[in-house]
């Protein structure tokens, strides 16, 4: 692990971004993100990386934006780097789900696809270990 990727995952607390799954609970390493996708001309500076699980980092892909299901506006998707998750997102009561509380949060739970039948199905798992949702 490079230093600069070491530091990154430090500072994201080793954890995703997106929906917060610990590097302890994955079987994959965490991915080093693009918060503005290369392909639509991001930086590889620091300001512009943050950590991604596979499956976020792969549903994210190269968008930035996305429709607020409510407003039905286009907004920005979460910044991890710049945003603070609780105030665009909350867990179900049982900790399965990601809910927006925002029209950024409700955005970015459908471009990432953050309650995916696999990620629901393995949190609950996480939930009756104890190791989910994250205080
Ligand atoms: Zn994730």
């Amino acid at each position: 692990m490079s230093v600069e990727r070491a530091k990154l995952v430090a500072e994201a607390g080793y954890r995703c971004g997106y929906c917060l799954a610990h590097q302890d609970y994955i079987p994959w390493v965490l991915e080093i993100e693009h918060l503005i996708p290369k392909a639509k001309g991001g930086s590889n500076d620091e300001s512009n990386l943050w950590v991604a699980c596979h499956t976020c980092n792969l549903f994210k892909s190269d968008q930035t934006h996305a429709h607020d299901p409510v407003s039905g506006r286009l907004v920005a998707l979460f910044n991890p780097r710049q945003q603070i998750w609780k105030h665009h997102f909350y867990w179900s009561a049982d900790g399965t789900l990601i809910i927006g509380r925002t029209a950024c949060g409700r955005a970015t739970v459908i471009a990432l696809n953050l309650n995916n039948l696999i990620a629901v199905t393995v949190r609950r798992n996480w939930v009756k270990a104890g190791w989910h949702p994250p205080v």
